[in-house]
């Protein structure tokens, strides 16, 4: 499957969650088995040669993406989750959002030292979620080894901000 037929399995649906923004709806790309099959296989190409020791995905999309890179790739998977939803002992990190602040939580441990990890999200605007996510990494002594994205709003920065960081950052798709 070409990367223009994937791109169009992504549906915008506009004014979402409010005026003015156009969101990237992934569940139609998800629903597609080719579309899903041919995503993770591009995801894993790039990926898979880092050889990762664990795959570490942000909620909650990037619980579906990452789950599925994790198994396609033999690693396990954990998840990064909003704040107050892991049940074990958390470490987390706050993280200032366009209006408030908000929390990523880690299950402590759960992430060794050392650990080489790769970051999965479905998509990246900004780039200020996956930037809290790689620095509660961090902090936890691990190495990101690259933040990974099904999607990039390069008109937005994230990828950018992000490599400013020392994270290497890659997406499939764009939306221009
Ligand atoms: P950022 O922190 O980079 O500004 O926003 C990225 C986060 O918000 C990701 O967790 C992503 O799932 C979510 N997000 C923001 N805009 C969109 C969108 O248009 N479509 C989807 N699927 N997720 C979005």
């Amino acid at each position: 499957m070409s990367i223009d037929s994937l791109t169009a399995l992504v549906r915008t649906i506009p004014d979402f969650p409010k005026p003015g923004i156009q969101f990237r709806d992934i569940t139609t790309l998800l629903a597609d088995g080719p579309g899903l099959a041919e995503l993770i296989d591009q995801m894993a190409k790039v990926a898979g040669p880092l050889d990762p020791d664990l795959i570490v995905g942000v909620e909650a999309r990037g619980f579906i993406l990452g789950a599925a890179l994790a198994l396609k790739l033999g690693k396990g998977f954990v998840p990064v989750r909003k704040k107050g939803k892991l049940p074990g002992k958390t470490v987390g990190i706050d993280y200032v959002l366009e209006y408030g602040t908000d929390r990523l939580e880690l299950h402590e441990g759960q992430v060794p030292q050392g650990a080489r990890v790769l970051l999965v999200d479905d998509l990246i605007a900004t780039g200020g979620t996956a930037q809290a996510a790689a620095r509660l990494l961090r902090e936890q002594g691990a190495q990101v080894l690259m933040a990974l994205f099904a999607i990039d709003l390069p008109a937005l920065g994230g990828l950018a901000a992000l490599e400013q960081d020392g994270v290497p950052s890659r997406a499939i798709l764009l939306f221009e």
